[in-house]
């Protein structure tokens, strides 16, 4: 199933070209009060919502039917607890980011199983029509494609081999970057800077997480086109690598880190990025 939020938070079925306005689903998710959960409050009764999704559609004659590209498409998790990210983690990109002081700025590169992890700030997340504000024009402001995984149980100290039945979807992620000498947690945080769509893929349509194209062109231009396959740090040992130090919740973002081919972007330049069987992200970018 592929389940997109768009326009005035409404909740869509994605089929093909076309989206069913499924929001009444939504009336499955329990009332919350403060203090509010951890997690994402959509993803946590993902089941329960898909099962009505299925019973409205089957019954329900006249929903909503609208155009993909006609739609303000939002971030596919509205409430992620946090945005965990893997730095580094396809040889290639560790090589060019080791050459380039543009993008390296005197920080020490050094490999995943080592520097370990970091977290965005949940404030950088938005959906493919919002567009990245540039945050700061005076420096370098690059795109990253990445493959994303939606966590959708809770867990700590998960193994690598049940990892993949603590996801919950998928989708296409950009971590955009400010190019500096500061913490990766500050450059890659602005507002805007991590965005998520166009939709979520549920895991059940994805067979193999570790043979995903990824592609992104600026203004039609390819900048970088890799394979998951050449992740080094797989999808599993993410999973459990993370959850040994964070427990993790539904709705948790999972960012699994940049190939080779990252590039400047500046305002006016236009963004697709795609991921096989994950929709492609359309991103346009703006002056601040
Ligand atoms: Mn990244």
């Amino acid at each position: 199933m592929q389940l997109c939020r768009f326009n005035n938070e409404q909740l869509g079925l994605v089929q093909g070209d076309e989206v069913i306005d499924v929001t009444a689903a939504l009336q499955v998710l329990p009332a919350c009060r403060y203090p509010l959960p951890r997690h994402d409050l959509f993803i946590a009764h993902l089941d329960a919502v898909r099962d009505e999704i299925s019973r409205l559609v089957a019954g329900v004659a006249d929903l909503p039917r609208h155009r993909l590209t006609d739609l303000t498409l939002l971030s596919p998790i509205a409430n992620p607890g946090k945005v965990i990210a893997a730095p580094v983690n396809y040889l290639k990109h560790l090589q060019e980011a080791r050459e380039d002081q543009a993008i390296h700025h005197q920080n020490q590169i050094g490999e995943i199983q080592r520097v370990g992890l970091f977290l965005k700030a949940t404030s950088s997340v938005e959906g493919a029509s919002a567009g990245v504000e540039i945050a700061r024009p005076d420096r370098r402001n690059d795109h990253e494609i990445e493959l994303v995984a939606v966590i959708g149980k809770t867990g700590r100290h998960i193994h690598a081999a049940d990892a993949l039945s603590h996801v919950a979807g998928y989708c296409v992620g950009l971590d955009m970057t400010v190019r500096g000498p500061e913490e990766r947690s500050m450059r890659k945080s602005p507002d805007g800077y991590t965005v998520l769509g166009p939709y979520l893929t549920t895991a059940d349509e994805i067979t193999n997480v570790d043979d995903l194209d990824l592609l992104i062109t600026v203004n039609g231009e390819v900048r970088q086109h890799a394979n998951t396959r050449d992740l080094v740090m797989k999808l599993e040992e993410l999973i459990e690598f993370a959850s040994s130090f964070y427990t993790l919740h539904p709705g948790d973002i999972l960012m699994t880190g940049t190939p080779e081919g990252v590039s400047q972007v500046f305002p006016g330049d236009h963004m697709e990025a795609e991921i096989t069987h994950l929709g492609r992200l359309v991103v346009d970018i703006h002056p601040n």
